[in-house]
């Protein structure tokens, strides 16, 4: 299995030292080839519209957008909006997920906060996981969730923190940022 990290900017490395550690291959994507023969893709966490910008300017957003159409995507945060269809400000998105996302919903840098949360979906890979322990960084809320998306984890309140449709996977949060790589191990599913 050979999965991807875009590596434009934001905490593609994490994400690369994870997937080492779970046994799969990896490529630092940065141009539209650097696409090729991989099983998936993950979008790390960052800043959204510099992403975006990069993506545009290294001529990426077409390739980007065909690899989604077969294989799998994850994004997690900044990756999460820019996998979305709509993030109310002009900036460049893939849309491939029937998400609206809130850009900075919980406020500013020192509003954020780390919460165990409630994954169902997590229990195909440990049927005796339990809570996941997450972690938000100036995180976007998924506001809704169309057409074939599906809910995978919501705040306390109901607020939505996790989709999914098909194999592109969107989450608020930031699995690279801690020890546990169940959500890893899940993408490796997805993209398998
Ligand atoms: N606030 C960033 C954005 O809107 C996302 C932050 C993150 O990825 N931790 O793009």
């Amino acid at each position: 299995m050979k999965i991807g990290v875009l590596a434009l900017q934001g905490d593609f490395a994490e994400h690369i030292a994870i997937l080492k550690r779970i046994g799969a291959d990896t490529q630092e994507v940065r141009l539209p080839g650097h696409l090729d023969a991989l099983d998936g893709l993950i979008i790390p966490g960052g800043e959204s519209t510099t992403i975006g910008k990069m993506a545009v300017a290294y001529n990426l957003m077409d390739s980007l957008r065909q690899f989604g159409q077969e294989k799998a995507i994850w994004g997690t945060c900044a990756g999460a909006i820019f996998l979305s269809r709509d993030a109310r400000r002009p900036q460049p998105l893939l849309e491939l997920m029937d998400i609206s996302v809130e850009r900075n919903a919980f406020g500013r840098q020192v509003a954020s906060f780390e919460v165990d949360l409630e994954i169902p979906a997590l229990q195909k890979v440990d049927p005796q996981g339990g809570l996941y322990h997450a972690i938000f960084i100036r995180a976007p809320l998924i506001e809704s969730v169309e057409k074939e998306a599906q809910i995978l984890a919501k705040l306390e309140d109901g607020r939505i923190v996790a989709a999914q449709q098909g194999h592109l996977l969107a989450t608020s949060f930031h699995p690279e940022l801690t020890q546990d790589d169940r959500f890893h191990r899940y993408f490796l599913e997805l993209a398998g």
